[in-house]
């Protein structure tokens, strides 16, 4: 994504005009030279290579940078290798591979010169593809800080669309090649988010958590970007964490000037050809030089206004910038030399330099900064222009990486548990990696945020697909070894469509569950079958309770990271009973209709067909409501509108949604296992609301599309609950799947009445400006009762009114937004027609948090559901058959979450574990206390011989870790120190991740095993 909107770098027109209005006398600079300076000589760890400033000048930094987009316009291998055809540079510019190239012999051939690279997607490939000679080469620029690594994630993530896991997946990943390529060196100190659309307050407690010193962005409100500039806040602390103890989630945060742009005129790549080279030479009638100083020096005096060191940053490139590094470099190396030459009139000093040693110049200053508790959600980049769309677009592909998530856990776990038996074995060779590395790059804020090309996106579910295919290897692998029975296991991806050919023409069948949770679950597992009556046999081999129709239901209970096997025949002896759903008939004097079990009744009002009111009948909580769907009307071709809703921005053109029906047709199903209402809204929207015996929570399966567009009005479609709530105002969205921000709509929704936490808002988007991203849960309360819907992938959701709460469900529009993709957000095909899942939970207040936290991670790590033909062969000879397993000798307490379970080396796995409760969330259970864990004797498969903890992304021992201090305004917090480790006793705070490397022996499997 450009910083600036399309094309950033190409600038039009000459610059002549400006120039010649630049010359002239330099502009007094401000005096503020009042700045501490650290005593010289001493630098903290990693910032030894940093350069010399001048501590009575002004020290302008040149960053040089590249920003290569793991895919957007062009796919990840048509940018590395630059594609072909119209790809190569019509459509978009860019080839990764060239650019490093470039860049590495450019560094090399002059010692000054500086350069920072941020993803490890692109540069592990181009690193595997050098010679010997060239790797050393690098590796020197690494150890002399001339080739700086900054953020290094596989990807630079997004943070709207994002869970919490996969961030922290895809930053290990990424940090793991470069401490194992360059060791200490390249471990990047600063975190650079300089393209994502809006920021997450996780994100960068999650940040901090890994070790960062600090981070850099590039995009903010408009309105709140004016006024820190005007408050010279542009750089602060921000407190990331309502749970953690401080300093623990601070992170030091620099918000740049010019997004990730270079200043206007000083632009000198390949891409940026209307800017004048700097000639320096006085005797050609070519010379612009004393122009291009004057320029430069007047924007740098302008930026220092609103900073508050004598240090500032010019980000010098763009994206895909440094193809030809040598244009970049020999242009910057004569601004160096040209402005420090006449620095006897100058007081400006400008330098190559890295966002780490511009961050420790910050550090060294040793001011106080003000403090940021809440985020940067919802990010406009001008009026009417709020980027809350993509917390929705391609909803197909938001579940299919929610989904890959949840699987690529199953296939670590298994291959943390089954050791070298479940990458080689009687199924072939498989392992983890692959998923692990497509799902890295589907965090990129181009790929999970619906904002690529179609045929990106394409590409982007493609490598899912085949990661898939090798963790299916692996699993098949890893249940035959813990089972002891070589099943032809196979797992159905289209159950959500009810379709699964072994299921469908097998009279007799096994079904492994998987279940990746440190708590047994019980789970209604739903499988289409031909007609006829089935028996089902849990391991114990005693009939467990099943409806025949229309799929075959039944429940299944799964001990902790650990399967059962159900078997399934069919009977022919009994007659089948065949539950169709039921039209309703309206009978005189009942205009109601309700479905319940145990917990819950959920009644429908039979004139429209809506659900009208949820009941906790254990609480006696009672909620009356309307749920229906509606769509906003976006932009339409040929309409004369200076801004569309497209794949980044929501922009409707009412603030008043229109209803997709005023009723809806119903039926209703009812079995022993399941009470379902199916509502059919209109030709492309229904909801089954549903159910299950047991279950607490009321579940809505929607399905929505292809949305038609016939009438040439795109459309954004939501799923709005309104109940009789005063909540005055406040909802309250997850971050990243973690931490709850409470959000503030004022009930006054007149323009400028509108809130942010921090600046007064001017609202143009009444509805657009009052979107936040909700990756699985948004709620409402009164402050007795709370009503929360968890999401099955990340939606956009807001609470426009009292009472009320909205979902977008799904979007589809004719018109591009302007934002550089170039495409209409017009799915055609799979993924116009989307299923989903929300589940709504009506709680007291005090109690809510325990069900939607639990609930949660059930719906995050769901159990893996694999089927197999009857009748196989023994894994060995002599082996027996286990129908039940646990990878755990005891389960982990319900605040316990164990977010990784992987293989880390030969005889070392990684380990995480997290306390998923917030401080003070949970009044019911206590499950919001510190909680103690032994974990000597708690695998099944394995003994830990030696634990070791690191920092969160893994790169870092956690007893030698240090990031720099900084002070906020509030007052300065000292560090909390490392507790000593002691394996029986490992103690969780709430919302605490600990991570850990452990050596491992696994226990021989034999045939008692
Ligand atoms: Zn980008």
């Amino acid at each position: 994504m450009t910083a600036l909107g399309r094309a950033s770098g190409v600038r039009v027109g000459g610059w002549g005009d400006a120039g010649r209005a630049m010359r002239g006398p330099p502009p007094p600079l401000p005096v503020l030279f009042v700045v501490l300076v650290a005593a010289p000589g001493t630098r903290a760890a990693g910032y030894e290579t940093c350069p010399t400033v001048q501590p009575d000048m002004l020290n302008v930094h040149l960053l040089p940078h590249t920003h290569d987009d793991v895919g957007w316009v062009k796919t990840v291998d048509q940018y590395y290798y630059g594609g072909w055809g119209q790809f190569q540079n019509e459509l978009h510019h860019g080839a990764v591979k060239n650019i490093l190239d470039s860049v590495i012999s450019a560094l090399r051939a002059e010692p000054s010169r500086r350069f920072v690279y941020v993803e490890m997607a692109f540069f592990s490939r181009w690193w595997h593809q050098q010679t010997n000679a060239t790797q050393q080469a690098v590796r020197e620029l690494v150890r002399q800080g001339r080739l700086e690594f900054a953020n290094g994630g596989w990807v630079m993530n997004d943070e709207a669309a994002t869970h919490y896991g996969a961030i922290v997946d895809q930053m290990t990943l990424g940090l793991r090649f470069l401490q194992d390529t360059f060791g200490d060196d390249g471990r990047p100190r600063v975190a650079w988010h300089i393209d994502p659309f809006g920021h997450s307050r996780e994100q960068a407690s999650l940040f901090a958590q890994m070790g960062f010193d600090g981070i850099f962005l590039g995009r903010m409100d408009y309105q709140d970007r004016e006024l820190r500039k005007k408050k010279r806040e542009m750089e602060l602390v921000w407190r990331a964490s309502a749970s953690l103890q401080p300093p623990t989630a601070d992170l030091f945060t620099g918000l740049l000037s010019n997004a990730y742009d270079p200043p206007k005129h000083l632009c000198w790549d390949l891409v940026c050809d209307h800017d004048s080279s700097m000639v320096g030479d006085p005797f050609s009638p070519e010379d612009n030089a004393d122009v291009l100083i004057d320029h430069f020096l007047d924007v740098a005096t302008k930026q220092w206004q609103s900073y508050r060191t004598n240090h500032i940053v010019m980000t010098m490139g763009g994206d895909f910038h440094y193809e030809n590094a040598h244009m970049w470099f020999s242009n910057l190396d004569k601004l160096i030399q040209l402005v420090n030459q006449q620095a006897s009139g100058s007081p400006v000093h400008v330098l190559y330099s890295t966002p780490a040693c511009y961050l420790w110049e910050l550090n060294k200053a040793n001011l106080t900064w003000s403090l940021k508790e809440d985020d940067f959600f919802p990010y406009a980049d001008g009026p009417h222009q709020f980027w809350t769309g993509y917390f929705s677009s391609r909803p197909a592909l938001k579940r299919y990486e929610r989904v890959s998530y949840n699987f690529l856990q199953v296939c670590k776990q298994l291959e943390a548990l089954a050791a070298p038996a479940a990458n080689v074995g009687p199924y072939g060779s498989g392992d983890s990696a692959l998923l692990e590395e497509a799902m890295a790059v589907l965090q990129h804020h181009d790929a999970i945020t619906g904002t690529s090309r179609q045929l990106v996106a394409d590409d982007y579910a493609r490598r899912l697909a085949a990661g898939w295919g090798r963790c299916e290897v692996l699993l098949s692998n890893a249940l035959a070894r813990l089972s002891g029975s070589q099943e032809a296991f196979s797992i159905c991806p289209e159950l959500n469509i009810s379709v699964c050919p072994l299921s469908q023409t097998s009279a007799r069948f096994q079904v492994a569950i998987y279940n990746p949770l440190a708590r047994k679950v019980d789970r209604m597992v739903r499988l289409p079958v031909s007609a006829g009556a089935f028996l089902v046999k849990d391991p114990s081999g005693h009939a467990v309770p099943s409806d025949p129709s229309p799929e075959l239901l039944f429940s299944a209970s799964v001990p902790a990271l650990g399967f059962s096997i159900y078997s399934v025949s069919r009977v022919s002896l009994r007659r089948s009973k065949t539950h169709i759903p039921q039209p309703i008939s309206q009978k005189p004097g009942s205009a109601v209709l309700n479905i319940k079990n145990e917990h819950i009744r959920a009644t429908f009002n039979l004139e429209t067909g809506f659900l009208m009111q949820i009941e906790d009948l254990e609480q006696k909580l009672v909620l009356p409501m309307n749920q229906s769907f509606f769509w906003y009307k976006a932009g339409t071709v040929g309409q004369k509108i200076s801004q569309s809703s497209g794949a980044y921005i929501f922009k409707p053109q009412q603030q008043k949604p229109l209803p997709v029906s005023d009723s809806a047709q119903i039926h209703l199903l009812k079995t022993p296992l399941v009470q379902e209402v199916h509502q059919n809204f209109s030709a492309w929207c229904a909801q089954v609301v549903r159910l299950y015996r047991g279950q607490r929570h009321l579940e809505l399966e929607w399905t929505v599309g292809p949305i038609p567009v016939g009438d040439k009005w795109g459309k954004e479609v939501i799923s709005r609950f309104d109940m009789p709530l005063d909540t005055k105002g406040y909802f309250y969205t997850d971050s990243n799947g973690r931490e709850i921000l409470k959000r503030r709509k004022k009930r006054e929704s007149r323009v400028g009445e509108n809130y942010r936490p921090t600046w007064n808002l001017n609202q143009t988007e009444p509805v657009a400006g009052n979107y936040y991203p909700v990756n699985t849960r948004i709620y409402i309360t009164d402050g007795k009762k709370q009503l929360t819907v968890l999401t099955d992938r990340s939606q956009g959701g807001s609470s426009l009114q009292d009472g009320s709460l909205e979902l977008m469900v799904h979007r589809r529009l004719l018109l591009d937004d302007n934002r550089g993709v170039g495409e209409p957000l017009l799915e055609e095909g799979s993924g116009s027609w989307v299923r989903g899942r929300h589940l709504v939970l009506l709680d007291a207040v005090g109690t809510a948090a325990a069900g939607h936290r639990l609930l949660a991670e059930k719906e995050v790590l769901a159990p893996q559901v694999v089927l197999a033909p009857s009748g196989s062969a023994l894994y060995h000879p002599g082996a027996t058959r286990q129908l039940q397993f646990s990878g755990l000798r005891r389960e982990l307490p319900p605040s316990v979450h164990l977010l990784t379970l992987a293989r880390w080396g030969p005889q070392t796995l990684l380990l995480r574990l997290e306390h998923q409760f917030a401080r003070g969330e949970d009044s019911g259970r206590n499950l919001s206390s510190p909680v103690t864990l032994n974990l000597q004797n708690l695998f099944s498969t394995f003994t830990i011989t030696r634990l070791q903890e690191t920092t969160l992304a893994a790169n870092q021992p956690r007893a030698s870790a240090s990031r720099l201090q900084w002070n906020p305004d509030t007052g300065t917090t000292p560090t909390p120190t490392v507790p000593p480790l002691d394996p029986a006793s490992i103690t969780l705070q709430p919302m605490e991740i600990r991570t850990f490397v452990a050596s491992v022996q696994w226990e021989e499997f034999n045939s008692k095993s």
